[in-house]
């Protein structure tokens, strides 16, 4: 599928405030530092592409929307580790990750984690996804 770095920001900023409860519109406006309205517009994007449903006000990543997310941290993780174990600053990694993780193949990655030896795990400690 194929999405937009806001559309990738938003389904990561909906991973990461789903703690006990589900995000609200407000909390992913704050979290993104957009304002309502821009998410609004983004959040109906992604709930045409079915990647999220809203329930009582509160935003869900859809199973297609957990999918797009662990292929956005398969490419994330790989390419961090990749940057990592060729020198880069974990935080470079990171910053440079978020920029292309969205883009990347995942078999692609699958193909780059196996000549890295098959690490399990990103420089920041996180699992990285089998699929
Ligand atoms: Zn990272």
């Amino acid at each position: 599928m194929e999405i937009t770095k806001k559309e990738r920001d938003c389904i990561v900023k909906i991973k990461e405030l789903s703690g006990s409860f589900p995000p609200r519109l407000s909390d992913l406006a704050v979290g993104l530092n957009i304002k309502p309205p821009t998410a609004i517009e983004l959040l109906e994007r992604l709930e045409r592409k079915g990647l999220i449903k809203k329930e009582h006000g509160m935003i869900i990543l859809t199973d297609n929307g957990n999918n797009e997310y662990s292929k956005i941290m398969l490419a994330h993780r790989t390419y961090e580790t990749l940057l990592s174990m060729s020198g880069v600053s974990t935080e470079d990694a990171c910053l440079q990750a978020e920029k292309i993780d969205y883009l990347m193949e995942p078999e692609s990655m699958r193909h780059v984690l196996k000549s890295l030896g098959s690490p399990e795990k990103c420089p920041h400690g996180k699992p990285i996804p089998k699929e």
